[in-house]
């Protein structure tokens, strides 16, 4: 192997990968290292398994709802560690799968941690390796705060290898890991309290959104706790967790503490001063929307940038920044305007754009909104109320469509292709010229009056 290459990419999760998979694609010499599994965050403990979970948590569901339309099913018996089984061997294929490509493409894989000598010079397990480019693609990992009896505390990686499911457990956290773990633990049968260090979850998304999503969690069952810090844990001899906290409250008897508290950028490792690649206060490495850092030649896709932290974001940089450097596209990078998400809560949750609050702050009285609350006839037939909820929010006489928010059942699936016509543009009018799809939920999107 040569050790000298065109492109280079330090770990293999979805940024990485993919800047090297589209630079080999140009007919380049690329070479990715990774100092655990090919596939990062997403693929070994991230949205892969995270869905898997979903989806068993949705099973749970059915034979409630089934009854409704007059099957008399049970559930017998859930078996987490088949479900973990399942999980695991769904995660091979993938890392497997991406074992090959790397081969069949003529990618090199070194495996190891990656870290800069200098600005073209990268030292893994004592070896040098030199490219014209690197790119940065090594993710974040959960962050955990400073406190007495943080040892006891588990994450959302540990989340994924646990062995039993916990009977009685507390979630720590506000954004949407926590929310997403919430929700499935509690459709699988755990007893859940969600621990919020404010009022509410999800601050920054759409205030029906989080509304909707709480009144359904605590319908669900959800224990949520508002403003309920955890200053102290202490192991009791039974095994359970005693957590003091800051509003006076002494919680017990729970199994698992988990924290989704936010995560902090993978650069510690990679000796960033000794090729000059700088970052901002809360460590994530600067970039400029063609992904350069301060370093020439030096980029960062990813989560390590601290920007939108989502999959198909950082794979829609890493192969736009490939196609800029050896496709002849001087201007191509990504535009982090309008992505889409959704949160695998329950139910999902799809978002795209200005929330109202957002957009009232920006444009004003020129902002429009409609919205709509309704049971979906899956739900209503069977007569388990579970609410869906949705808002366009739109701008000045056109009423172009600057945000859409939906909650309840198919959200999930539905957003995609609204947020193609909302990166193009539409406008209220457009949605109301297209003929609704019926019986849907979806239909409800384009006929708001
Ligand atoms: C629980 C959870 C659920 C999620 N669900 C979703 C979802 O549903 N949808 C979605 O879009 N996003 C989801 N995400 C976010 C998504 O996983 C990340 O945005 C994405 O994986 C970021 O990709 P990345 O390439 O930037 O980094 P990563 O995927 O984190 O990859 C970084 C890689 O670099 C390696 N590495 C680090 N330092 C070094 C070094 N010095 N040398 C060599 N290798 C190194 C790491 O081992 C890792 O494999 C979820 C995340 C979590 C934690």
């Amino acid at each position: 192997m040569s050790n000298h290459f065109d492109m280079m990419a330090i770990g293999a999760g979805s940024g990485g990968l993919s800047a090297v998979k589209r630079a080999a694609e140009y007919g380049k010499h690329t070479v990715i290292i990774e100092n655990a599994r090919l596939g990062g965050t997403c693929v070994n403990v991230g949205c892969v398994p995270k869905k898997i979970t979903w989806y068993a948590s949705n099973i749970a569901q059915i034979p409630n709802e089934a009854r409704g339309y007059g099957f008399d099913i049970s559930l017998n018996n859930f078996d987490w560690s088949k479900l973990v089984a399942t999980r695991k061997k769904y995660i091979r294929s993938i890392n497997t799968w991406y074992t090959s490509y790397l081969a069949e493409s003529s990618i090199e894989h070194i495996s190891g941690t990656g870290k800069f000598i200098d600005a073209h010079t990268i030292d893994v397990n004592g070896k040098i390796y030199t490219a014209d480019h690197i790119v940065i693609s090594t993710g974040g990992y959960p962050t955990v705060p400073d406190f007495p009896g943080k040892e006891h505390v588990i994450t959302s990686d540990d989340f994924f290898t646990l062995r039993e499911q916990p009977g009685r457990i507390a979630i720590v956290g506000a954004g949407y890991i926590a929310v997403e773990l919430a929700g499935l633990l509690n459709g699988l049968g755990s007893e859940v309290s969600l621990l919020l260090r404010k009022e509410h979850f999800l601050s920054s998304f759409d205030a029906m959104l989080r509304e909707t999503l709480m009144e359904e969690m605590l319908n669900a069952g959800v224990n949520i706790m508002p403003r309920t810090s955890i200053e102290t844990i202490e192991k009791q001899l039974d095994g359970t967790f005693r957590m003091k906290c800051a509003n006076g409250v002494t919680l017990e008897g729970y199994d698992a503490v988990l924290y989704a508290v936010g995560r902090t950028p993978n650069t510690s490792l990679l000796n960033l001063d000794a090729a000059g690649v700088k970052t901002d206060k809360h460590g994530y490495i600067t970039t400029d929307y063609f992904q350069n850092t301060s370093v020439k030649r030096i980029y960062a896709v990813g989560d390590v940038t601290g920007r939108v932290q989502l999959t198909p974001v950082a794979v829609a940089a890493a192969r736009r920044l490939a196609d800029r450097l050896f496709n002849n596209m001087p201007d191509r990078h990504l535009d982090y305007y309008n992505i889409p998400t959704v949160i695998f809560s329950h139910p999902p949750i799809g978002t795209i754009g200005l929330t109202e609050g957002q957009a009232r702050k920006e444009y004003g009285t020129a902002v429009k909104i409609y919205q709509t609350r309704f049971t979906a006839m899956y739900h209503a037939a069977a007569n388990t109320e579970q609410r869906t909820a949705m808002k366009l929010v739109c701008v000045g006489p056109e009423e172009r469509i600057i945000g859409c928010h939906i909650i309840g059942m198919g959200s999930d699936e539905m957003l995609q292709g609204f947020a193609v016509a909302i990166k193009m543009g539409a406008t209220k009018k457009d949605f109301d010229d297209c003929v609704a799809i019926h019986p849907t939920s979806a239909e409800e999107l384009v006929t708001m009056v």
